[in-house]
């Protein structure tokens, strides 16, 4: 007999797990009447359901059990009559006969069938009663799919180390650049705490406080409109190490991504490649490219630079992809739409060319191109017949933006078609762009990302070519996470401070809290996040992390179930000084 280790007082087995081990036996399972049919007049069969699976018992019928009724039935598990055996049920070859029913607690007729596929229900619905979508099958396993990653991550962490530290919810603001919730100080009115974006200051406070390895399974909350990876909270891997270098950050997190996917797929993924950033944008246009598939963008500057054609003439750069076998799907409309794409993304233009069947290239802009600039075209791009080939020239960043958008369109795998593939990119800008308020660069990833060694000397004279010590994982095109060593000596600090225009009076009064202990001896240290929920997501072949949350907010940031956000009493907004003004008009 399988005596199943969720054995409670109340019962013997779980439904899914009853076999022809169990035969003879007399068992007792509780469950939710999944589905009940009549079987002439005498008898029903009830498929009783938990989370292990569905269990047939064969019952009265003058016992009145319906859809969703809580149950607990005991009875004595007998074969399946033959031909009557259900090959896709892991119980499929028995059933629990000479029942005997109590009923628990009766039900309201759900609002939609718990063996619905959820694409066949609206999502706001499925959000409104999420305690019975969360009954189905497929948010069964992607939760239990969630707490596999999140005890292989734990274990992966304390083994090598690690020490979890809880650290607040209601901070100060802090400078990660995302913007945050606030929450009104009732003993201070007009005083504002900021929910944690993430636990950064106070990880790197830890490493100043001689904790080592520290790690947290740490929630964190960023008021920024919501996406398929993107939730107002949302969980991460936290994580903080001193006396590191970039090697042992990666290496350490290496260790709990692969033990978490190994955990929910069986298979340990090979050791993580790393890639620049610089590289990922040569080569796919994005800084978290997706390497299930080829289509790399191939530099053409070279070819063209005395070219009379005026698009290419004088361009910063020239790139392309080759869409193979693809010329013929690719109609005036497609190409069309194509070239919107890469306008609104702000392109000059996009410039296609078809190979046609003798090799030669087919395009209304084949005419201002030399016959040795489309033969090197042609051979730089591997080209072949039938191919579309897709060219933007602009600057350098403008090229690599269109078509990593491009290449992703069009080639990218839905996030179920594995496989797995992860990625380190490394040396990113430590600057990004020009903030429009002060002129001043804004930081590429947060103010305290340490400067890559060798870029030093080009600090202040050339700032936006500086790297930095920070780096992101990436899988299969979504970002896991991202971190760096950090800035340690104040000298330094400064130095990123100056050049991102913040005065020491500035730095003083916004983060003294965090720099004064930097004055009492910090190690070296770096570290790294990654969303928890966006591995999840990917490892449960989901392409939205609303799947693999229990309780997510719809993308307006509602949550349809409590009706969160509501309003709050006059009493509560006095108590905190706060008025709420009439919306504009
Ligand atoms: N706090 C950073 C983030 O949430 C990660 C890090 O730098 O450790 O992106």
């Amino acid at each position: 007999m399988t005596i199943s280790k969720r054995q409670t007082s109340m019962r013997t087995h779980m439904c899914g797990e009853i076999g022809t081990s169990d035969i003879g036996q007399t068992v007792t399972v509780c469950g939710w009447v999944a589905k009940r049919r009549e079987h002439g007049d005498k008898l029903a069969f009830v498929d009783l359901r938990d989370y292990s699976g569905i269990v047939q018992c064969v019952i009265d019928n003058a016992v009145d059990v319906r859809s969703e009724y809580v149950v607990k039935i005991t009875g004595v598990v007998r074969p399946r009559p033959e031909g009557t055996v259900n090959v896709n049920l892991s119980t499929g070859e028995v059933e629990i006969g000479e029942c005997v029913v109590e009923v628990l607690r009766s039900a309201e007729p759900p609002p939609f069938p718990v063996d619905a596929r959820a694409d066949d229900v609206d999502e706001n619905v499925r959000l409104q009663y999420r305690y019975i979508d969360i009954r189905r099958e497929r948010m069964q396993k992607n939760l239990r799919t969630r707490a596999k990653v999140n005890s292989a991550v734990r274990t992966a962490m304390e083994s090598q180390g690690f020490v979890e530290v809880e650290t607040p919810m209601l901070v100060p603001s802090t400078p990660e650049g995302a913007r945050e919730f606030l929450v009104p100080s009732r003993k201070e009115p007009g005083s504002f705490y900021a929910l944690p974006q993430s636990p950064q200051l106070f990880k790197q406070l830890l490493m100043v406080a001689g904790i080592d390895r520290y790690y947290q399974i740490a929630r964190c909350l960023r008021d920024e409109d919501l996406r398929a990876d993107r939730q107002y909270e949302f969980m991460q891997l936290d994580a903080e190490m001193s006396f590191v270098n970039q090697d042992d950050v990666l290496a350490a997190i290496s260790t709990a991504v692969i033990a978490a996917a190994e955990s929910v797929t069986g298979v340990k993924p090979d050791p993580i490649q790393q890639i620049t950033w610089r590289e990922a944008m040569e080569r796919f246009g994005v800084d978290k490219p997706d390497l299930r598939f080829g289509m790399e963008l191939t530099e053409l500057t070279s070819i063209f630079s005395s070219t009379e054609f005026k698009a290419f003439a004088g361009a910063e750069s020239i790139k392309g992809i080759r869409v193979e076998g693809k010329a013929e799907e690719f109609g005036r409309n497609k190409l069309d739409a194509l070239t919107d794409r890469a306008k609104k993304m702000g392109a000059k233009g996009l410039v296609w060319l078809k190979v046609a069947t003798d090799g030669t290239l087919e395009s209304p802009v084949v005419k201002f191109l030399s016959a040795d600039e489309q033969s090197q075209l042609i051979s730089s791009l591997q080209a072949k017949a039938g191919d579309l080939l897709l060219i933007v020239a602009d600057e350098w960043s403008m090229t690599c933006e269109v078509l990593g958008t491009l290449r992703n369109d069009l080639g990218r795998p839905p996030v179920h078609q594995g496989p797995y593939r992860y990625v380190w990119v490394t040396e990113f800008p430590l600057f990004v762009g020009v903030d429009k308020e002060t002129g001043q660069p804004k930081p590429g990833h947060h103010p305290f990302c340490q400067p890559h060694p060798d870029d030093l000397d080009k600090f202040e004279s050339d700032p936006m070519s500086v790297r930095s010590l920070a780096y992101d994982l990436v899988l299969n095109g979504w970002e896991l996470g991202s971190g760096s060593i950090r800035i340690h000596e104040p000298e330094m600090q400064r130095r990123v401070f100056t050049a991102l225009g913040i005065s020491e009076d500035e730095a003083n009064r916004k983060f003294g809290f965090f720099l004064k202990p930097f004055t009492y001896g910090a190690p070296p240290h770096g570290g790294f996040a990654f969303g928890l929920d966006r591995l999840v997501a990917i490892l449960a072949g989901e392409e939205n992390i609303r799947e693999v949350i229990a309780f997510p907010k719809t993308q307006s940031g509602q949550d349809p179930m409590t009706n969160a956000p509501t309003r709050a009493e006059n009493k509560q907004l006095d108590e905190l000084g706060i008025r709420v003004l009439p919306p504009k008009v």
